[in-house]
């Protein structure tokens, strides 16, 4: 195998130093070079190709390269990404309501929140409004648990918008301490 590819690459060599050395005795002009230049390039390829190196070594080779880009790049990701100093932060309790949320990045590193919702205390299930339940109606819609049936503490938009600022402040907090430790370790 290794002295197969050391004969491919004696033959581009050779290849290469003999277009170079037929350029510099005719003294070409640059159209002229260009074109051998191309006629090279392209009977390299098609060396490559059809003669001296068989299609599946090109495609073992194009598979290991991928293969070994993919582990690096997974590799980079795992280190990065999946363990950060806020994923574990993803509820809290704001005014004895329970919010939770998902995290975005964006390219430039910086991370916001979205999705940010109240759910259910007792069981963490996403919650639905309701504006009557039993025998009760309401003025306003009201969350409403239908794995536990139950109606909840509703939160104003204005007290919603106090829970988000609520959690920002404190992921602000979390990413200066965890900045403290990395200078500590
Ligand atoms: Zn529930």
């Amino acid at each position: 195998m290794k002295k197969f590819f050391i004969s491919v690459f004696t033959a581009v060599i050779v290849e290469v130093a003999t277009s170079i050395i037929v350029s510099l005795i005719s003294n070409i002009n640059l159209i002229d070079a260009t074109i051998i230049i191309w006629k090279w390039a392209y009977n390299f390829i098609k060396s490559l190709l059809l003669f001296r190196v068989p299609i599946w070594i090109i495609l073992i080779v194009i598979v290991f390269f991928i293969i070994t880009i993919m582990l690096i790049y997974n590799y980079s990701n795992s280190n990065n990404c999946s363990k950060t100093w806020y994923s574990d932060y993803i509820k809290d309790e704001y005014k004895n309501i329970l919010y939770t949320w998902n995290y975005t990045t964006t390219y430039s590193g910086k991370i916001d929140i979205e999705n940010f919702r109240p759910i259910c205390p007792n069981c963490d299930g996403d919650l639905t409004m309701v504006w009557e339940h039993g025998n009760r109606h309401y003025g306003s819609p009201r969350l409403f648990c239908p794995n536990c049936d139950n109606v909840l503490n509703t939160p104003s938009s204005e007290e919603i918008d106090q829970a988000k600022l609520f959690v920002f402040n404190k992921l602000k907090k979390k990413l200066k301490d965890s900045q403290k430790d990395d200078n500590e370790d």
